[in-house]
């Protein structure tokens, strides 16, 4: 896919428009699936949460993955897209015990994330096996915003409290599956993943009756130059030789699980936005495009890096821009970045969108949210229309109040 390519799509379906190599999704996936070669059996959950399309929930069934989801209504898509429910987990966090029981009813796989619904769901549903989230306090990431497994993190359940899930399981006889933990966003060390690993075996060696440790996710992939990424060969490499021993000294073989969503889709993606506005002021030159935090909201949420390249004019020559979103608000996608020259009419497209980007898309102002096309192969297919007017009516009731006039 290049950059004719893509300005062919913005083309044929106008802009914004977020567009997914499935050749990078497929690539990347097998890039985990090799990695851990060395681990008998191996899953690996999409997490659903990152790019929902059920064109792509479709990919990676096709691929054998399963999903990881966090809402009953992730689990429904996964379903719709025919994932079999046996392969989906659900990892949701402070989510009710009635939608927790629901999930349930369609036989997939329940991940309890704290005592109180543990004990709950324990004694109205002992013969339906769970996973624990185990939170193991080990901070991975360097951001606290995006780091979930540190000791004041709402995620899991502590290792501290590992005798009281114990005696929880014995005292309703229900039966623990799995354990979970998922620690943090970013893996940038694998020593300090690694080292959160052995509190998960220590902790999974307490359960008799385990199917499958589920090491979650937090693999990072650059988003520029010189960022580190987890090296996924070198953890595979390491933590399936681990698991293997893990295994014999348990007694038999179970099954190794991660739930990646950023490594599996974030570089597949490109967002493309028409440039309306070049606005030269006195401090810098702003690029304007039809587009705002209503589509991608990384940047202004997280402070997330996102490439972008003019590919209306790759060749041209570079200068800086701050380049802006159409939302009334501060909406800046990007400060000081070296650009080809911009003229309006030109489409920018935005690196790593394939992971929350779309998915976290509103309707603020009252904009459509964007269309999205499936690229494989040479071949461009729309897989969500863009939105019309119909969308941002839906559901709305019209009434009109007698007002009550003041004399
Ligand atoms: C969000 C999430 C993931 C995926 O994280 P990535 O950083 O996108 O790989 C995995 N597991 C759980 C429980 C999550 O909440």
């Amino acid at each position: 896919m290049n950059n004719q390519d893509l300005l062919n799509i913005a083309q044929e379906h106008g802009s914004p428009v977020y567009v997914y190599n499935g050749e990078t999704i497929v690539s990347q996936y097998e890039r985990l699936v090799s990695a851990f070669a060395k681990a008998k059996n191996l899953r690996i959950h999409y997490a659903v949460k990152a790019l929902s399309n059920l064109s792509i929930l479709k990919l990676f069934k096709q691929l054998g993955a399963g999903l990881d989801t966090v809402s009953l209504q992730e689990v429904e898509l996964g379903l719709a897209a025919g994932v079999d429910p046996k392969k989906i987990i659900f990892t949701p966090n402070g989510v009710s015990l009635e939608e927790i029981e629901k999930v349930a009813t369609k036989g997939v796989q329940i991940n309890i994330d704290n005592l109180s619904i543990l004990e709950q769901f324990g004694s109205k549903h002992p013969e339906i096996p769970v996973c624990v989230r185990i939170n193991p306090h080990v901070m991975a990431g360097g951001n606290a915003n995006i780091s979930v497994g540190h000791i004041d993190s709402k995620f899991g359940i502590s290792i501290h409290q590992i005798p009281h899930i114990l005696r929880i399981v014995e005292n309703t006889g229900m039966r623990v599956n799995g354990v979970h933990m998922h620690t943090g966003s970013d893996i940038l060390d694998i020593g300090v993943f690694l080292y959160a690993t052995e509190i998960l075996f220590e902790t999974a060696a307490k359960f008799k009756d385990l199917e499958f440790i589920d090491f979650g996710s937090g693999f990072k992939v650059a988003y520029k130059e010189g960022d580190v990424a987890t090296d996924i060969e070198d953890l595979g490499d390491q933590l399936s030789d681990r698991f293997n021993k893990f295994c014999k000294d348990y007694g038999r073989d179970i099954t190794m699980a991660f739930e990646p969503g950023k490594f599996l889709v974030s570089e597949a993606g490109y967002f493309l936005a028409q440039v309306n506005v070049v606005k030269q002021t006195t401090s810098t030159v702003f690029a304007g495009v039809d587009s705002g935090f209503n589509h991608l909201i990384r940047p202004m949420l997280y402070g997330s890096y996102h490439g972008i390249e003019n590919i209306s004019n790759s060749e041209g020559r570079k200068r800086f821009y701050s380049v802006v979103g159409y939302i009334c608000e501060t909406d800046t996608f990007a400060n000081n970045r070296q650009i080809a020259e911009i003229t309006e009419g030109d489409i920018l497209a935005f690196s790593n969108a394939g992971a929350y980007c779309f998915s976290m898309a509103s309707n603020y102002n009252s904009r459509y949210r964007p269309a999205e096309v499936l690229w494989y192969q040479g071949e461009a297919h729309l897989i969500r229309e863009r939105e019309t007017m119909k969308d941002i009516l839906r559901g709305q009731k019209e009434v009109e109040l007698e007002i009550a006039m003041p004399a």
